[in-house]
């Protein structure tokens, strides 16, 4: 059994939210002990792009903001910190902490926000795809690493909770390349789970009082769900956001290959839930991003089926040229280098996607649009 805490918090006024974080996370009454006064704490937020915080992309500040005064009462030494998508540049972090509202948070907690933007190589002994990589230097520092992530649909792995939010620790665009070398949604995951072992988060935090649904992690609707929830183990963790939003958690890819590691087994049943339980929580069913259709029916047909599935109904980026400001975001982002900038607007060679959609997730201006096969009308309609 693994313990997975859960508040109700309808709103983003500090109070409320830090009542809410506060009464998760005394739940795990070791915590405390573990983080030893003095101990480096590298809190690791979800700074996809810049974005305010009402646009429910990014963790919201007040959510960071508890969990920072939390661990300051512990004694600890707070560093906020993230790798957002893009290069991982100090003026790209510069804006981004303005605009998502963290720059506020370290003026009013005193904590640090991370500048450092080098790249140290780490050999991860026990992974099982990723023994060696790339990590921001940051999160090599620190005593410990605290994953406080934002509850969003994602348009290539279903979810992005507290496992996902991990990837953060890649380093700007070497995510990029680590996208194109992973191609498909299952080696992603076991790759994320290499990552999320490597990291060990203490605990984890998942802001779910405003979350993300349909064209999830950046480009789809907000959706309340008035929930604070936290765990240590951040698989156990997922699997009852997973539940909460109707998603079934073995249709997850690293919740699957968490399960397959035998690091939680994916079941509601060996959640013990204290404070706000699942069965008080009656949320209708988050929608799914368009892309997801055929991974899901793909995860329940054989062989030659689903490679057709996969292959052919597999939905691409459409560029929508009249909202699109030429900004190169999605170059710069696309892992398999098939984007060129043609007069100014970009074109993708869509023989050669691998259907990552990082081009989706970064645009600024919400100009890539997720372009379904004609026979999805047909089966998903
Ligand atoms: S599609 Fe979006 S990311 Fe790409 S150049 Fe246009 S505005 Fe920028
Ligand atoms: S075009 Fe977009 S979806 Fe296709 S590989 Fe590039 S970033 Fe990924």
């Amino acid at each position: 059994m693994e313990t997975v805490s859960i508040a109700a918090c309808e709103t983003y006024h500090y109070e409320e939210v830090e009542k809410a974080v506060y009464a998760c996370l005394h739940c795990f009454s070791e915590l405390r002990t573990r983080m030893k006064s003095g101990s480096k704490v590298l809190v690791k937020i979800n700074l996809l792009k810049r974005n305010a915080p009402e646009d429910a992309v990014t963790t919201h500040p007040a959510v960071v903001e508890a969990v920072v005064r939390y661990l300051q009462a512990a004694g600890c030494q707070v560093i906020i910190g993230d790798s957002p998508g893009g290069p991982f540049t100090v003026g790209r972090l510069k804006s981004i902490y303005k605009t998502s509202g963290m720059l506020e948070v370290a003026e009013r907690t005193g904590c640090e926000l991370n500048y450092d933007t080098a790249a140290v190589a780490v050999i991860n002994d026990k992974a099982q795809r990723l023994k060696n990589m790339q990590i921001i230097k940051v999160a090599q520092d620190v005593d410990f690493i605290v994953s406080v992530a934002k509850l969003k649909t994602h348009g290539m792995m279903v979810y992005t909770g507290a496992v996902k939010n991990l990837f953060g620790v890649i380093p700007g665009l070497i995510k990029a390349e680590y996208h194109f070398k992973m191609k498909s949604a299952e080696n992603f995951a076991q790759h994320l789970i290499d990552i999320c072992e490597y990291c060990k988060p203490v605990f984890s935090v998942i802001d779910g009082i405003e979350g993300m649904e349909g064209d999830g992690p950046s480009a789809g609707q907000k959706r309340q769900a008035g929930l604070i929830l936290a765990a240590e183990n951040p698989y156990a963790l997922d699997t009852a956001v997973a539940e909460i939003i109707g998603i079934k958690p073995h249709t997850i890819p690293t919740i699957k290959a968490a399960a397959d590691r035998g690091l939680f087994s994916g079941e509601v049943r060996d959640l013990q839930v204290q404070g706000l339980q699942l069965t008080d929580i009656h949320i209708l069913p988050f929608k799914l991003p368009g892309s997801l259709h055929e991974n899901l029916l793909a995860g329940v047909l054989p062989g030659f089926i689903a490679d057709f599935v996969e292959n052919t109904l597999r939905a691409r980026p459409l560029f929508n040229y009249e909202l699109c400001v030429s900004c190169g975001d999605c170059q710069r982002a696309c892992p398999a280098g098939i984007i060129t900038m043609n007069s100014g607007k970009p074109v993708a060679d869509l023989d050669k996607c691998i259907s990552c959609f990082c081009c989706h997730e970064l645009c600024p201006k919400k100009a890539i649009d997720i372009k379904k096969h004609w026979l999805h009308r047909v089966v998903f309609k």
